[in-house]
């Protein structure tokens, strides 16, 4: 049986996957051992440029190559702040194929925060767009930063001689082959996780390769059309744990075409489902309204390739998904739900074989244990109840990066992840996610930590004290809002708080309001209390 009421532990319903179980393997040679009749592995949507599957695995050796006559050794840290592109899996499975760890983060990033990351991570080598890399440079004290191209033309790379050229030109027979173990980290991907300032959360190959396992590969056995057929459109970002784990790793296994879009744009994503005939469109809410809102314009016709829809990362209303489903009645539409600290993994709405419940977040993965448990005991909660969810997968995190005290805060001694999401499981064990308990904020589905807002706050003379949370949004699903105390006889001004924070962070966490108070609601040992902020938000609105 899937529940357990003696320990409280829901099972996937489905057999359980044998994992690689060899302690010496690393996830760019997991993913090409698999066989398949793909042809095109990435298409670039706006020229058109592809790279095939017979040209990847030759380019990311020598990525590899390459990196290694830059100086790159095994478990250095290289950043990368790319949009997607066709070149983005290529520089991160050629670090990862040298046995170097990659951070990746948001290209719209400010300086401040790409310096943060940088040596938080002790990174000594960057990626950028090739219009970034100068300013990058500076920021960075004279490190060297690879500017990216948008696209690549396979076919005439001799004709180049750039940095990013000389790289994927190297002899790839030069590239070292590392020992790397399955416990080596892989990338360091940052989230705030359940409470504080976002934090590098340390994912290793094993981690990756189980991803692949039951995450990708298994959703793709339940269909009887072959995956090498399937277009998916790389909308979604590949620096955040969904993108990177479909796009840049798993679906590269199954032979799929994926077709990258540099950016989020409705125009331009409805002309590449049409152009491409995309069959798999993976996306956060606001990409989803987006289609629905074309399909009721009239462009239903441009889509009829969609097989399937996706969305994750973030709650979806139910009139936009009533909205979806009957404005593409013959599309299968999925939710999905996973974190950073998990891999992406947990569950998936394997509709295929079980009823369309829309609304809910799926069925557990194979492989993957869950508890919904009383968020203040810890004591678990018999079937069908509402509580805090617990993840025990082998998606689970290594742990946070040098910080001992916040990974045994997320991960406890049984190998339970506690995710800050308040969820319940139905009588069929499919997963809904109703709240959250912890304090991060969801701008469009990328994160926002509170805590990295209020530090930022807190570097102005004129604010005594900050608190910011999230308050619920049409549009982007919420938008985080600050509290502000004003030092006595200070001159400073809401909208002057809110232009020093946008000054500082990327454009999507700017705060988008600010209310000044005289004091922070806190409990006795300090902490925020920010469900009175919200309260107060609420009454106030
Ligand atoms: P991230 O680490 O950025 O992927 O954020 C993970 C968090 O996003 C989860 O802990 C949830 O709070 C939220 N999330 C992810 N998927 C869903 C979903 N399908 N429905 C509601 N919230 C989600």
């Amino acid at each position: 049986s899937w529940y357990s009421p003696q320990t409280g532990i829901y099972s996937s319903k489905y057999p359980s996957i044998n994992l690689p179980t060899e302690p010496l393997l690393d996830v760019v040679s997991f993913i090409f051992s698999h066989k398949h009749n793909g042809l095109h592995a990435l298409v670039d949507s706006a020229s058109g440029l592809s790279v095939p599957y017979s040209k990847l695995s030759p380019l990311v050796k020598s990525m590899a190559a390459g990196l290694h006559q830059l100086g790159v050794k095994q478990g250095d840290v290289i950043l990368i702040s790319l949009p997607n592109s066709v070149c983005f899996p290529i520089v991160f499975l050629g670090a990862l194929s040298l046995g170097a760890v990659v951070t990746t983060m948001n290209p719209l990033s400010s300086l401040l925060e790409i310096k943060r990351q940088f040596l938080d991570c002790n990174a000594s080598l960057a990626f950028a767009a090739i219009g970034k890399v100068d300013e990058l440079v500076n920021a960075l004290g004279g490190c060297r930063v690879v500017g990216v191209p948008e696209a690549l033309d396979v076919n005439s790379l001799s004709s180049d001689d750039s940095v990013f050229h000389n790289l994927i030109s190297s002899d790839h027979a030069m590239a070292p082959r590392p020992r790397i173990r399955q416990q080596d980290t892989a990338a360091i991907l940052y989230s705030s996780g359940t409470t504080g300032r976002s934090k590098g959360v340390m994912l290793s190959h094993g981690n990756f390769i189980a991803m692949v396992e039951i995450f990708v590969r298994f959703e793709a056995s339940l269909y009887d059309y072959p995956s090498s057929e399937n277009v998916y459109l790389a909308v979604v970002p590949m620096f955040h744990v969904y993108g990177l784990s479909l796009f840049v790793l798993g679906l590269l296994s199954l032979g799929g075409t994926i077709v990258t879009m540099k950016r989020f744009d409705a125009i331009e994503m409805a002309r590449s489902i049409e152009k491409y005939g995309v069959t798999h469109l993976h996306s956060v809410p606001p990409i989803l309204v987006a289609l629905t809102k074309k399909v009721k314009k009239g462009c239903a016709s441009k889509f009829r390739s969609l097989k399937q829809v996706c969305c994750g990362a973030a709650p979806l209303s139910e009139k936009s998904i009533t909205e979806l489903v009957e404005s593409l009645p013959y599309v299968d539409f999925i939710q999905g739900y996973g974190m950073t600290e998990s891999t992406a993994v947990a569950t998936r709405g394997y509709n295929t074989i079980g009823a369309h419940r829309y609304s809910s977040a799926g069925l557990l993965s194979p492989n993957v244990e869950a508890k919904v448990v009383d968020w203040v005991t810890g004591a678990h909660l018999p079937s069908g109840s509402v509580g805090e969810l617990w993840l025990r997968s082998p998606g689970n995190m290594k742990g946070y990066l040098n910080n001992i005290e916040a990974t045994m805060v997320a991960l406890d001694k049984d190998g339970w992840l506690h995710t800050g999401d308040i969820v319940y499981f139905n009588q069929e064990g499919y997963l809904y996610v109703i709240d959250r308990l912890k304090e991060v904020i969801k701008y469009k589905g990328f994160q926002i930590a509170p805590a990295d807002l209020e530090t930022v706050l807190m570097t102005r003379h004129e604010i005594l004290d900050a608190a910011v949370t999230g308050i619920k949004d049409e549009e982007a699903g919420e938008i985080p809002v600050a509290f502000v105390v004003p030092r006595e006889g200070s001159f400073l001004t809401e909208a002057a708080a809110m232009s020093y924070v946008a000054k500082q962070v990327a454009p999507y966490k700017k705060v988008r309001k600010v209310y000044f108070r005289s004091s922070i609601p806190r409990s006795p040992a300090g902490k925020i209390l920010w469900r009175e902020l919200k309260n107060m938000l609420i009454s106030r609105l």
